[in-house]
């Protein structure tokens, strides 16, 4: 669709690849192709079991991609982020079966000075990709809990407990879930989410990140 403020906005500031400044790309299709895309693997998490990681966080590129997507706010890179965990999860040959997608909530307050919520935009992407239910509206995010990075390990776990709910009990016995998250740092928020899908019986819980750090 035609958008007249879009383009004033690319004249005004024109968009250039955030790797080697090529115009007309937030990720110029080069500089994507060096992003390196983990083979298939995973690891447990106590009731997670089974953690993918699309691609090794020591990349300077991938780096940037998710730095200027989740502090500098451009949805647009949600597209390039969305495709690594596409590709990766394309590899993966036991997929775990119908799952329902879900996406890390924020809080509302957070979402609306962000405008977008990263995990959200990700999990969609997969979701229709793969042609997997996705079900944003499942879990809310309590309380609005403090900025993670500004924290402690021990901080943040203790800052993350109970910050969820679960809006549709009913709907969770014997389902399949993949949580899709941007950068799985400490796992405590996943773990936090795949608890409470435990605890009202979710058959099995996966998690599903970019990297992790
Ligand atoms: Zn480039």
């Amino acid at each position: 669709m035609f958008n007249p403020l879009k383009l004033l906005l690319n004249i005004l500031f024109p968009i250039e690849c955030i790797s080697c400044g090529k115009e007309g790309f937030f990720i110029c299709d080069n500089c994507f192709d060096i992003i390196k895309i983990n083979e298939q693997g995973s690891f447990q998490n106590e009731c997670i079991s089974q953690v993918h990681v699309s691609a090794s966080y020591h990349q300077k590129v991938l780096q940037k991609l998710i730095h200027f997507f989740k502090y500098q706010f451009i949805k647009d890179l949600g597209f390039p982020l969305s495709k690594i965990i596409t590709i990766y999860y394309d590899k993966v040959e036991n997929k775990l079966k119908s799952p329902i997608v879900i996406s890390v909530p924020l809080h509302k307050i957070r979402q609306r000075e962000r405008c977008f919520n990263q995990s959200e935009v990700l999990g969609k992407f997969f979701a229709d990709y793969f042609k997997y239910e996705f079900k944003n509206d499942l879990i809310l995010r309590k309380v609005n809990t403090k900025h993670q990075a500004d924290l402690k390990r021990e901080e943040r776990l203790k800052n993350i407990g109970n910050a969820f709910v679960i809006k549709n009990i009913d709907f969770v016995k014997s389902k399949n879930f993949i949580i899709i998250d941007d950068v799985y740092t400490t796992g405590s928020t996943v773990l936090e989410i795949a608890k409470l899908l435990k605890q009202y019986e979710a058959n099995e819980v996966w998690v599903l990140v970019i990297a992790k750090n």
